[in-house]
């Protein structure tokens, strides 16, 4: 079987030439998924019976996932689902709603591409899972639409897409690629290439390979450290030289695309939040041309902490006075643990997240 939402909208044309469709019907069909949101391949009413039925029989299909969880945070701007993907794997999938002034609001969708991850962070609740399964294309590309459906009754879309879900993006490179291509193809999703960011721990062949796609999308790269020693205490995968290599790779990537790069710094009590550590980031990115986003520390299950805000506030002051941009990054949806790194499927993840709610509702 092959999902309809893994075919290129060439492969699709070829698909259902060779089936001895038409040319229009591959636009009836990319429509009905992409902008009607329909979730069988029945509920395409456009298309003859008997076109569905050899599509059908040519082995393609159409699945949703189903909803196992939803959560929304008090204030509505934040949704997390859990879902259980057609492919098999079930992944937790966070919606994030910034009012904008006379317009709507921008809605980022931050998917997952592995359940689990085999990078072992040692602050990061998926990390500590360990690695599951890649998701396919089709269901990375899945978990945008099923929240397309959500926004579409209130006239509002997504408008955004951030590769910061469970999993390691370039550690299943072609199913991201694919998905990349998919949301941002005009006949397909349709967004903008500048609306997708892929966030990634750091595989420095895997960025320079992501260089070279023509794609536009904006990369992060999550440093968590000044120094080698450091960062593999925290990123336990990580290479011995992997400060220098993923910088230079990051460089290598503005060279080639113009976008810039951003770095995210998880900040952690006692461990990564010292002044001197921020000085040490400030040399390393002084002239570097890149932007440091500053994550205080989601809780999870582990023994770490956010730091205070005037030590979080403190170490973002010593990064502008060395000339490097540095913002704090608003988390939303941390009190239903949708916040970055919170994410997880087990049954831990659904006690804390009823715990979570239990004080709203009392
Ligand atoms: N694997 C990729 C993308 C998913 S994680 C990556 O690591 O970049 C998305 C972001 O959340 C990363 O910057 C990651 O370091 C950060 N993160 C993980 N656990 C966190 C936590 N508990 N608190 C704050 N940020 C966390
Ligand atoms: Fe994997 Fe990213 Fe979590 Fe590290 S922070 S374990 S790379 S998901």
């Amino acid at each position: 079987m092959t999902s309809l939402l893994r075919l290129s909208p060439g492969e699709l044309d070829e698909t259902l030439t060779a089936l001895g469709a038409p040319r229009y019907r591959a636009d009836q069909v990319l429509q009905g998924l992409y902008r009607r949101g329909l979730d069988s391949l029945d509920a395409i009413t456009q298309l003859p019976g008997e076109l569905r039925d050899r599509m059908r029989e040519g082995g393609l299909a159409l699945e949703s996932p189903a909803v196992l969880r939803e959560v929304a945070s008090d204030d509505g701007e934040t949704t997390k689902a859990l879902l259980a993907l057609p492919g098999g794997a079930t992944v937790e999938t966070v919606l994030m709603q910034y009012p904008q002034a006379d317009r709507h609001p921008r809605s980022t969708v931050c998917v997952s591409t592995q359940a689990g991850c085999a990078m072992g962070c040692v602050f990061c609740a998926t990390g500590q899972m360990g690695f599951e399964r890649n998701i396919p294309a089709e269901d990375i590309v899945a978990q945008v639409l099923h929240f397309q459906r959500l926004l579409a009754p209130r006239s509002e879309h997504v408008t955004n897409v951030v590769f910061m879900g469970m999993g390691e993006p370039l550690a299943n490179y072609d199913e991201t690629i694919r998905a990349v291509r998919l949301l941002t193809d005009p006949r397909a999703f349709g967004l903008a290439q500048r609306a997708v960011t892929v966030s990634t721990v750091g595989i420095p062949r895997a960025i320079d390979r992501l260089a070279g796609e023509d794609l536009q999308v904006g990369l992060a790269i999550s440093l968590h450290a000044p120094d080698d020693a450091l960062r593999r205490r925290l990123v336990p995968t990580a290479r011995p030289n992997s400060v220098r290599e993923l910088l230079e790779a990051g460089r290598r990537y503005f060279r080639a695309t113009g976008r810039r790069v951003s770095i995210e710094y998880a900040l952690i009590e006692g461990v990564n939040d010292a002044p001197e550590q921020a000085h040490a980031l400030g040399r390393l990115l002084r002239g570097a041309g890149m932007h440091v986003n500053l994550i205080p520390l989601n809780p999870t299950a582990g023994p770490f902490a956010a730091p205070s805000r005037h030590r979080v506030r403190d170490f973002r002051r010593i990064l502008t006075e060395a000339g490097v941009n540095a913002t704090v990054r608003i988390e939303k949806g941390a009190e239903i643990a949708a916040a970055c790194g919170q994410l997880r499927t087990d049954s831990d993840a659904a006690s804390a997240a009823g715990s979570a709610e239990a004080p709203a509702q009392g």
